[in-house]
């Protein structure tokens, strides 16, 4: 990890920035800011540093998190020439891939490359039905005709308003008899000999206080929290397996300011980078800032955290941003790249 001092003492700054107008700045950040900058090893600080108040997710779970890693299928968002697949992650339970967090444009080609089987998968949880979440829905199911899969599907997202869509209505304005690849409707037909797609569309009072929350088998459970992302109904999801929790904040401005609470404690949070501190109105009213990401980071107490979702206009600060985050973060700071494979009970 390469520093570039002057970008990151900015980004610190700004979050600094942010912390005192809310009045709880701390002395170690902002003298670790004005004091430090230049000759810095960002994995030698940590949250540590302050008292600890175990997250109730910890005390509660009755397992040490093993066996569970998630991995990046796409990294990016819609642009066409930015190198990157878009938005997509597998979480993989012992050994097999179980769950696959979004499919964004290109994910399916990913999916081939990461060696995971499309038998193993036990549901498709979209936050949001933009197309670089949703677009390789039709490749994923095309493909699978060419698999032996014959277990039913869960396809889980949000349920839709004036402007979306609901889960259920997108699939099957897709697989429906009247749909766009109604060659494929037989996937949504009961009693199908191989398998049939069972979507559900999450309502949007989903919240903190009643997330959604499914089992999908004996040792894997969804939970969802409706997030702020524009005039968009998105989720963010929360996925649990053999005592270990991640969370992946897809694309949200945060603005009810409830994703560092769902998130306490997690073994992973994945999020969304979209946008840089000097982007405009609109922009914010759909991603959130790198101060923002900051403080989600610090207050959520993560274990590990991967940055996704890169954009050009965020690639320029990613590296400054890792470093940021890596000051006031728990754990480990990850900018993600397709492919890669996190563990989430690494130390
Ligand atoms: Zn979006």
């Amino acid at each position: 990890m390469k520093n570039n001092p002057s970008k990151f003492s900015n980004i610190l700054r700004k979050y600094v920035h942010l912390r005192q107008q809310n009045g709880v700045i701390t002395v170690w950040l902002s003298t670790l800011l004005y004091s430090s900058v230049l000759s810095f090893s960002p994995l030698a600080f940590s949250s540590d540093n302050q008292p600890h108040v175990a997250p109730t997710s910890e005390i509660n779970r009755t397992q040490v998190c093993h066996n569970v890693s998630v991995q990046v299928l796409g990294s990016g968002g819609p642009e066409l020439d930015d190198g990157r697949t878009s938005s997509a992650y597998l979480v993989w339970v012992n050994g097999k891939a179980r769950v696959l967090v979004d499919a964004g444009s290109g994910s399916s080609v990913q999916f081939g490359a990461s060696d995971a089987a499309f038998n193993d998968i036990q549901a498709i949880a979209l936050s949001h039905l933009h197309t670089d979440h949703a677009a390789d829905l039709p490749s994923f199911i095309k493909g699978s005709f060419f698999t032996s899969r014959d277990s039913d599907l869960l396809v889980l997202g949000p349920d839709g308003n004036d402007v979306m869509p609901s889960t259920s209505a997108y699939l099957k304005a897709l697989f429906g008899s009247d749909g766009a690849f109604r060659y494929l409707s037989s996937f949504l037909q009961e009693g199908r000999d191989k398998y049939t797609l069972r979507p559900v569309s999450v309502e949007l009072s989903a919240s903190l206080k009643s997330p959604y929350a499914t089992d999908i088998s004996d040792n894997i459970s969804l939970e969802a929290l409706s997030v702020h992302h524009g005039p968009i109904p998105a989720l963010a999801w929360k996925v649990k397996a053999n005592g270990c929790e991640v969370v992946f904040s897809g694309d949200t401005s945060d603005k009810g300011k409830t994703l560092s609470e769902f998130a306490k404690g997690a073994d992973l949070l994945v999020l969304h980078n979209a946008i840089d501190d000097n982007a405009g109105g609109v922009a914010k009213h759909l991603h959130m800032t790198p101060s923002q990401l900051i403080a989600i980071a610090e207050q959520s107490k993560a274990k590990q955290i991967v940055l996704s979702h890169i954009m050009k206009r965020s690639e320029a600060g990613l590296s400054a941003l890792t470093e940021a985050i890596a000051v006031v973060a728990k754990g480990r700071v990850y900018s993600a790249k397709e492919l890669m494979n996190i563990p989430l009970d690494q130390k």
